[in-house]
Formats: structure tokens, C-alpha cells, sequence
């Protein structure tokens, strides 16, 4: 297993907070904080932002790829210490301003332990508004420069990821994962394996392919997400290639809530959802059970 933290490039630093990733970026003597893993980690993120800018001093600003929890569970006791801006997409506002909750997760997509644990995961929304300010049409952000952020919606509304030119550094949050994060023992050996979002908590498949044809367009040299190590070089390009190109066949779940309908939304949050499976499902498993054991009375019966 690699190092935890880990400079993954130049001035880029990578903490995982258990299993989602924290980016801490160096800029001159200032340092900027990308999501903010999950509760638990204000002391951990602090004591390594120290140690990796060698100052105490609070980050310029915060930004978000988005506001799941697992990305911002530690926000709000950062926020107690530091009064600084959080920048997040303006679709996910409504999720960081108390206005409304993300869609419930589709238990049925993935096939693994951390899918089927996903109705338990907070959805929110948190009240952060206070310090929020909206990404601005340049497709910058003031405080990080030689970076752009990219609209790269589908596993939710406002989804960001951030680019360097420079040296072709992406970080896409959870628009891609290099590890099957649906799956508790991919999660715990982080595998490197190259997928789409985390499917649970993806809303809109349509628009998290085309987010992926966007990204594989970008030639990225060091590949940094929310969930699974970084990746670098012509491997992780073929394979980013390979998802987009089969990203219907590979990714998209052929049954689930979000599988053929999205969750809809807009500024003001969820708007409408597809119906809920599970009461059906639920109701063809009793069905079934009631027809065999109606089946299995008769068979005694009839001995
Ligand atoms: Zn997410
Ligand atoms: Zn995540």
C-alpha cells in the first residue's frame, strides 16, 4: 500500500481520509484545500496542511468537486477555525445552504457491500452558506491559478473537476474512480482499476458519460479522483479511453432507479425523481414467497 499522504504532482499533495481523498494544492507560500473528506478529520487535514506548506496558516480557499458526504463530512469543523471561502458549482448550492437533500441512493446498482450500505449514507444538505461562493463563468477560481474547473455533471448536478495545463494534472472528483468503490474489498486494497462514478449515488447516466468523454478528451497525464490511488501516464490514457468509448456497456447499471430516467434538478436542488423499485421489488419477493409456500401447503396436503 502506498504512503498516505502522498505528493502525486507538483505541489498536489493526496491525503485519504479512510476512503476518500482530500487534495491539498501549494501555490507560492498559499495552499488551497479540494473536498474535505469525511467527519472525523479536521485535526488530520489540519496537521498535514502544516506540515506539507510548513505553516499554520489557514488555506486561501476551500473548493468542492461536490457536496456528498464523504467530501464534505469535516467542512463544517474546518469552517469553526477558518473563515474562508468554499467554492462550489452553483447546482450544488442548494445541497451546501440547507435547501435541499440529494436524490436517496440506488442500493441496486454496483453489486457490492459499500451499494447495499448506500440508504444508510447521509445525503444532507449542510449549511455552509455563510462562506459559499459560486464558481464563476471564466472557469477559473481567483485563488488557483494555472487551473480551470470543468462542469463535469451525472453523479450529481454541480460536479466539478479541476485542470492544470501545465503539466495536465486532473482531478475529477467522482466523475471517475480507479477503484471499483461499489465493492468493500477494492475499497480496502485500492486496486488501481479504472471506472465511472460510484454508482450508488450517480443520478444522471446520460450526462456522467458524456462528463467521461469530456475528461478522456483532456489527455490528462496524472489522473487524481475522490475515490482510488492517482494514476499516471499512456496506461491510465488507454484505459480512460477504453471506459468512454464502452462507457454504456461497461458502467451504465441495466436496472436500478437512475439506470434509464435521472433524478432531475435544479438550482434550488432535487426537483423530481424517478419511482422507487424497492416497494415493487419488495412486493414481487412477497408474491413469490406467498405463491411457494401456498405451493408447498398443497404438496403436504395432498401427500
Ligand atoms: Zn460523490
Ligand atoms: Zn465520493
Amino acid at each position: 500500500m502506498r504512503t498516505n499522504p502522498r505528493e502525486v504532482a507538483d505541489g498536489v499533495l493526496c491525503l485519504r481520509t479512510i476512503m476518500v481523498n482530500v487534495f491539498f494544492i501549494r501555490e507560492g507560500s498559499s495552499w488551497v484545500l479540494v473536498d474535505c473528506g469525511l467527519r472525523g478529520h479536521v485535526e488530520t487535514i489540519r496537521r498535514t496542511a502544516q506540515r506539507f506548506v510548513g505553516n499554520a496558516s489557514p488555506p486561501a480557499a476551500i473548493v468542492l468537486t461536490h457536496a456528498h458526504f464523504d467530501h464534505i463530512g469535516s467542512l463544517p469543523g474546518l469552517l469553526e477555525a477558518w473563515n474562508v471561502p468554499v467554492y462550489a458549482h452553483p447546482l450544488e448550492r442548494p445541497y451546501l445552504t440547507g435547501e435541499s437533500s440529494y436524490p436517496p441512493p440506488d442500493p441496486l446498482v454496483g453489486g457490492g457491500a459499500m451499494a447495499l450500505m448506500s440508504r444508510l449514507y447521509p445525503r444532507g444538505p449542510i449549511d455552509v452558506r455563510r462562506h459559499l461562493r459560486p464558481l464563476g463563468e471564466g472557469h477559473g477560481v481567483p485563488e488557483l491559478r494555472g487551473w480551470r474547473w470543468l462542469h463535469t455533471p451525472g453523479h450529481c448536478p454541480g460536479h466539478i473537476s479541476l485542470f492544470r495545463d501545465r503539466d495536465r494534472t486532473l482531478i475529477a472528483g467522482d466523475a471517475l474512480t480507479t477503484t471499483k468503490q461499489e465493492s468493500a474489498l477494492a475499497v480496502a486494497t485500492q486496486r488501481l482499476e479504472l471506472h465511472g462514478p460510484p454508482a450508488y449515488f450517480t443520478q444522471d447516466w446520460q450526462a456522467a458519460e458524456d462528463s467521461v468523454g469530456r475528461l478522456t478528451a483532456l489527455e490528462p497525464e496524472l489522473l487524481a479522483t475522490g475515490h482510488g490511488e492517482a494514476w499516471r501516464g499512456a496506461e491510465m490514457r488507454a484505459a480512460l479511453r477504453d471506459l468512454a468509448s464502452r462507457f454504456d456497456e461497461r458502467e451504465v447499471p441495466s436496472f436500478g432507479r437512475y439506470a434509464r430516467s435521472p433524478a432531475l434538478a435544479d438550482e434550488h436542488g432535487t426537483v423530481a425523481l424517478p419511482p422507487d423499485p424497492l416497494p415493487v421489488i419488495a412486493a414481487g419477493v412477497a408474491v413469490a414467497a406467498g405463491l411457494a409456500y401456498g405451493l408447498a401447503r398443497r404438496r403436504q396436503a395432498s401427500r
